[in-house]
């Protein structure tokens, strides 16, 4: 009978505690999705639920260390809370990004961000674990004697399960996503970025080559090569614009994908930890203005080459792809604009959130062209027309965006280029498979576009000639680097020419 009391009093104790853990800290990273889609709700409330049974798992074994648990979980526990207060409030995603702005960031700026209704949360928290611990002190008898330590291993395999099944469910969610995010911080990035001794130059004055990073975009949906919908309708008006339909990345995911087209990298480089040497570090060294504007929060794996630049703008870095108050990337062109005051050579790289899902979040209402679209964050509560609709208004985004910067681009008098290449593709159903990290050629075949002015076009005439005559030809995203220090006419440095699209 006693047995039976105890039990009972360790239930309880550990459901409160994980409502309170619930209530400070986890439904953060569940409120901002669309709640139209019961199918999609019912998911959520499942994954929800798992995701406590996790966490109830790793919550009882650490309670098992009686001491150590007293003190640190309610520090723990409010330290969660205060950065779940974030992600109610802003939708703010937690990863590398995040993480390093609360250790990296000055105290100054932190002050800054603390409200009213911060202090309030917080304290809240604070006060709730000082009660429920004072209160439930005696509940809390834990012992690898009582079912309820099978009942965690159990939990504790769900993570392992879930995660196993669909990568990442549990790990971008509070409160595993800061656990995770700092694991990745302190984490070797996996691109080691090369110094060059040569002394490089460049022949070349007054060209600025603008490089726009697109995301998610795969070729057959644009109608600039054969789609039949009219996905480009303004590009499809753009004389001196050349579509490379056939270009190849085995990579299908940003991470990857990006640090090999920005780098000396070859798709064929087996060798992972091998020094490579970005774009933007010969440029500079040819006293070409490197910049870049992006709308992507910072991954590892691409940092220190965004940081290769001279000038870097992140717009929306506390936002990725998760988030619900992403911003869009029309904000980007607000940043971006062409100067003719001086001889200087200068490449802009913009990169895109793109076509990458929740595709909805991508654009404004005003360019939900294909209709209907999708409802939930959830694949499985829109139909496939539903989610293709929602993905080709993307790329009708897509079209308009480019538009606009060439537009920007006519008006200027330096010879001025534009190169578009989505970092990968995305599957849309095929063989039953969605989005991209997929190994269907579909996520392998990313859409790529070259415009140039008017003015290039007189001072490039073979190079054009060229890029016309291999716009069919079948090219790996091996070609962006040398295909860049080509046309900027870089000497003194060794390259592959033959890779080269002007060439
Ligand atoms: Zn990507």
């Amino acid at each position: 009978m006693d047995k039976f009391k105890h039990l009972k009093q360790e239930i309880k104790f550990h459901f409160i505690l994980q409502v309170l853990i619930a209530f400070f800290i986890t439904i953060a990273s569940y409120v901002h999705f669309p709640f139209k889609s019961l199918k999609g709700n019912v998911i959520y409330l499942a994954h929800f639920l798992l995701l406590h049974f996790s966490l109830f798992g790793f919550v009882y074994i650490f309670s098992l260390f009686n001491k150590i648990f007293k003190f640190t979980f309610p520090i723990l526990f409010v330290l969660l809370s205060a950065i779940s207060f974030w992600v109610y409030t802003q939708d703010l995603t937690i990863g590398v990004g995040t993480i390093q702005a609360i250790i990296e960031t000055n105290i100054d700026v932190a002050v800054d961000v603390i409200s009213f209704q911060f202090v309030f949360f917080v304290v809240l928290s604070i006060l709730s674990i000082f009660l429920f611990f004072k209160f439930y002190k005696k509940h809390r008898k834990a012992s690898v004697k009582s079912p309820l330590f099978i009942a965690s291993i159990f939990g504790i395999l769900t993570f392992f399960l879930v995660e196993n099944y669909k990568f990442d469910a549990f790990k971008n969610r509070l409160p595993y996503s800061v656990y995770f995010g700092i694991l990745k911080y302190f984490n070797k990035p996996n691109v080691k970025l090369k110094k060059i001794k040569e002394e490089v130059y460049t022949k070349e004055n007054n060209l600025h080559i603008v490089l726009v990073l697109g995301e998610s975009v795969r070729a057959d949906h644009l109608s600039l090569n054969g789609y039949y919908r009219n996905t480009t309708p303004f590009l499809s008006k753009q004389k001196n614009l050349i579509s490379f339909k056939k270009v190849y990345t085995p990579f299908t995911y940003t991470a990857k994908s990006l640090p090999q087209i920005l780098t000396d990298k070859s798709i064929r480089q087996k060798n992972e930890f091998k020094k490579v040497t970005s774009l933007y570090t010969v440029l500079n060294k040819a006293n070409f203005e490197t910049e870049w504007i992006g709308n992507q929060s910072l991954e590892k794996s691409y940092k220190d080459i965004i940081y290769s630049n001279s000038t870097v703008k992140l717009i929306d870095k506390f936002h990725s792809f998760l988030s619900f108050k992403k911003e869009k990337d029309l904000k980007l062109l607000d940043y971006f604009w062409v100067d003719n005051s001086h001889n200087t050579n200068k490449i802009t790289t913009l990169h895109m959130i793109g076509s990458h899902w929740y595709y909805n979040n991508r654009i404004s209402k005003n360019f939900e062209v294909f209709k209907p679209v999708v409802s939930s964050k959830y694949l499985g509560a829109s139909s496939k027309e539903a989610i293709i609709n929602s993905y080709d208004n993307t790329i009708i985004y897509l079209d308009n965006f480019l538009n606009k910067i060439i537009n920007q681009l006519k008006k200027s008098a330096q010879k001025s280029i534009l190169i578009y290449i989505s970092d990968h593709g995305e599957t849309l159903g095929e063989d039953g498979k969605w989005l991209h990290a997929q190994e269907h050629i579909a996520s392998k075949n990313p859409a790529m576009l070259v415009w140039f002015s008017d003015v290039f076009k007189e001072n490039y005439p073979k190079e054009i000639n060229q890029l016309k005559a291999k716009k069919n030809d079948s090219i790996s995203t091996d070609f962006l680097f040398h295909s860049i220090i080509d046309i900027c006419k870089i000497q003194n440095y060794n390259y592959l020419k033959e890779q080269s699209i002007f060439n």
